[in-house]
């Protein structure tokens, strides 16, 4: 099974949510994840490319040319530093199914906020021929949220990387 990792934003040009207290950045604690992503996925023996970048045109042909079955983007949510908690978007039925297995990893493994699953409307999920999900895995303007981004940040990784093997098992 070939899964398609994308890092939310861009290092460069786009940094997506900036904490407002530490300047902690979504771009960077996603990168992060994402190669820990990688590792895990490969670890497990699927097939892994990743792709982070500011054109989400060329992020969906990527997936799409590779054939991905898998398409993964993963984010940090950010409102009114007040909010926390992890969600997980998708669009197909399918999609709803490996949004499910994610978000009740990430829910068991890590105290954060159960925000659900739920359907978006979003670029990568629109474009796309994966089954396709987008983890909002925290909010990063939240500063206890911060502090489970960037102590437990692996937690979150392997929860995400085992509700893909669960999605692929079941
Ligand atoms: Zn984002």
């Amino acid at each position: 099974m070939k899964v398609f990792i994308n890092p939310g934003h861009d290092r460069v040009y786009d940094s997506g949510a900036i904490n407002p207290v530490t300047g902690v950045r979504e771009c960077d604690i996603v990168a992060k994840a994402g190669k820990l992503l990688a590792g895990y996925l490969q670890t497990a023996g699927l097939e892994v490319r990743s792709l982070q970048d500011d054109s989400l045109a060329l992020v969906c042909s990527e997936s799409n040319e590779w054939g991905a079955d898998l398409f993964v983007s993963l984010h940090c949510n950010a409102f009114n530093t007040e909010a926390r908690g992890t969600e997980t978007y998708y669009k197909s039925f399918n999609g709803q199914r490996l949004a499910g297995f994610i978000q009740s990893q990430i829910i068991r493994s890590v105290p954060t906020i159960d925000r659900g699953c739920k359907t978006g409307d979003l670029y990568v999920l629109n474009n796309t021929d994966a089954v396709a999900v987008l983890v909002e895995m925290a909010f990063i303007d939240n500063m206890d949220d911060l502090a489970l981004l960037e102590q437990q940040l692996d937690k979150i990784v392997r929860a995400i990387a085992r509700g893909i093997t669960d999605y692929w098992i079941a």
